[in-house]
């Protein structure tokens, strides 16, 4: 079988105009910017790089980005008293706090202490309880967590119908593969989650109409874990030690019985900040619709 090896450089072009104009839209009517505050606490290099490529998007989109930048010795109060201030500040509508944070820093109670309505990576748990609760409404008009939305983009860009398929997500994170598994099943696909402790997984895997891989663990999948025509959404970004990134499906067993592979990297990765800009751009508008 021919694989398609699945790029989303054109999806992203097309859903980063539309957004442009969204907030083009936005600003000439509210006659100021949708605006995202970026916290950075640290040093670590690669949140660095993905801080610089997510704050150059928002810009090339038309938002306003305000960076705040902590020393790696900041305290788990000063992280919060930030994230407070910010949700008190009126011409902030998201806040992002660049995981991870140092050692020693409990993410998720960072992650809590944002304003829900200003939650653009849709971590909290206000905004996951919309998810599960409400899940088609939350999906269409709220703030979601930024990979498993870009998924679903993708999903639609390739006519893939989920009603009645067979799913499995490899995975169960609460930023990929619970979330997403929860937004294919309200979708209506018949979803399977596999983590760490399943037992046979190709068993699990090779029952896929659509496999999504969010493990970690780099090359993991491979042909002896797919059926023939399935299609594969590899989230994975492993860096080997030749540098070189890879997915956690191993690209080249996969290619000849998948019928579509995402690329990494150029598969989900640009989608996720693509999503974030949107949940920006929603979160924007609800602040202006509830004043
Ligand atoms: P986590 O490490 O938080 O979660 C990994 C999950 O994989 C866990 O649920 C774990 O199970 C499961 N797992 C581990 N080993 C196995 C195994 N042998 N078989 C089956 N499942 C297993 O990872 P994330 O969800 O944060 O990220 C997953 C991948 O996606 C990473 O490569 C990451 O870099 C990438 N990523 C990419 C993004 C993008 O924008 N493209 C965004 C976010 C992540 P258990 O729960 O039992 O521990």
């Amino acid at each position: 079988m021919e694989t398609i090896w699945y790029r989303t450089e054109e999806l992203r072009k097309r859903l980063a105009q539309t957004l442009q104009q969204e907030a083009l839209e936005f600003t000439q009517t509210h006659h100021r910017k949708p605006c995202l505050a970026v916290v950075l606490v640290g040093d670590n290099p690669a949140s660095h790089v993905y801080v610089a490529s997510k704050t150059k998007a928002c810009l090339d989109a038309g938002l306003d980005v305000l960076d705040f930048k902590l020393p790696a010795t900041a305290s788990f109060q000063e992280i919060s008293s930030t994230v407070e201030t910010l949700n008190k500040n009126k011409v902030v509508d998201g806040i992002l706090v660049q995981s991870p944070l140092p050692k020693g820093i409990d993410e998720k109670e960072i992650f809590k202490k944002i304003s829900p309505e200003k939650d653009v990576d849709g971590f909290h748990p206000v905004n996951i309880g919309a998810l599960v609760m409400n899940p088609k409404k939350t999906i269409a008009e709220g703030l979601v967590p930024c990979t498993p939305a870009g998924i679903l983009e993708i999903l639609k860009d390739i006519n893939f119908s989920l009603n009645g398929k067979n799913v499995v997500v490899v995975g169960r994170s609460n930023i990929v593969g619970r979330p997403i598994s929860i937004m294919l099943s309200a979708l209506d696909a018949t979803v399977t989650v596999c983590h760490s402790k399943t037992n046979n997984l190709a068993h699990h895997t090779s029952q896929a109409d659509l496999l999504v891989l969010a493990c970690g663990i780099p090359n993991f999948i491979n042909d002896t874990h797919i059926k023939t025509g399935a299609i594969v959404i590899d989230v994975g970004v492993n860096r080997l030690e030749n540098k070189k990134i890879v997915g956690d499906g191993d690209s080249n067993k996969l290619k000849g019985k998948a019928q579509l592979l995402t690329a990494v990297p150029g598969g989900v990765g640009p989608m996720t900040i693509t999503m974030l800009i949107q949940n920006t751009i929603r979160a924007a508008k609800q602040r202006e619709q509830g004043k």
